[in-house]
């Protein structure tokens, strides 16, 4: 790791002016202790992190973010290996990493979709109050969320801006507790589908397209899968 002066101007996600501390990171660490240790030491930009399972090369390549934050604005540069072997070092700075909500060049149909992620350089900022905030998440998380429960997390996108969220329109349209198999939409959250035991594949497909439908007829609105499908299927996969 290795401090830097953001500067003033430099439009750094971190925030102009602040400290910053870099960091180059396998893609293989497990993201949720990522979030906590690096706001233990006092840096922000991945307090979200916490909650979140999978490791960090997952969560560049989805974009993960919760409470406002997300990956991208932590992401420098990534080292990728390419489809031919070579190692590439892809750099925010040269616009080669071009990223969405929950969207980035490594998904299917982007730039670099064939390529795997090894490593990344994160820029963090020095902020004493960045494990208040990530503990602060955490308990939001745990109160809101069927944490402890199987799931695959959050089902579907968010709308966008100004609309409600997926799992509001879903709890409006009073599918809480709805069940197909051993899959229900977890009382807690509707945005979660939780494997109560013995569920299959075709369960929670079969309750994703229920959930789906019957917004569709309430709402009038598309609700879109957050979660990919594997093998992939290019029209259940757009983003
Ligand atoms: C309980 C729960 C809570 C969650 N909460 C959130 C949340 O709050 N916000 C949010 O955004 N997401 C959330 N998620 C989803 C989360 O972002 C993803 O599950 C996780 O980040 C994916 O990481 P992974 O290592 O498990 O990747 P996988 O699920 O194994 O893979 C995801 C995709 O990335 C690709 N991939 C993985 N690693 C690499 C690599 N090194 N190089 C190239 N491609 C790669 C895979 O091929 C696949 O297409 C949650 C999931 C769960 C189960």
């Amino acid at each position: 790791a290795d401090d830097a002066d953001a500067g003033a101007g430099e439009g750094s996600a971190c925030g102009s002016g602040r400290r910053l501390a870099r960091f180059r990171v396998g893609a293989g660490a497990a993201f949720n202790s990522l979030g906590v240790r690096l706001s233990s030491e006092g840096l922000s930009g991945l307090e979200f992190a916490c909650g979140i399972p999978g490791t960090l090369g997952g969560a560049i390549v989805m974009n993960a973010g919760a409470h406002g934050q997300e990956t991208a604005a932590v992401v420098e540069s990534v080292e990728v290996v390419m489809p031919d072997g070579q190692m590439r070092t892809l750099s925010a700075d040269k616009g080669e990493l071009v990223w969405g909500y929950r969207k980035s060049v490594f998904q299917r149909g982007g730039r670099f979709e064939d390529a795997a992620v090894a490593a990344a350089t994160l820029r963090l900022a020095h902020d004493a109050g960045a494990r208040e905030m990530q503990l602060a998440y955490a308990a939001q998380r745990k109160a809101s969320q069927p944490v402890t429960a199987r799931s695959c997390g959050c089902i579907f996108r968010n709308p966008g801006e100004g609309a409600p969220s997926a799992g509001a329109l879903i709890d409006r349209a009073g599918l809480k507790g709805t069940r197909v198999g051993g899959v229900v939409v977890s009382t807690k959250h509707a945005n979660f589908l939780v494997n109560e035991g013995g569920a299959s594949a075709s369960d929670l497909r079969s309750l994703i397209e229920k959930v789906k439908a019957t917004v569709r007829d309430e709402y009038g609105h598309e609700l879109r899968e957050e979660v990919l499908y594997i093998p992939a299927d290019d029209a259940d996969n757009q983003v």
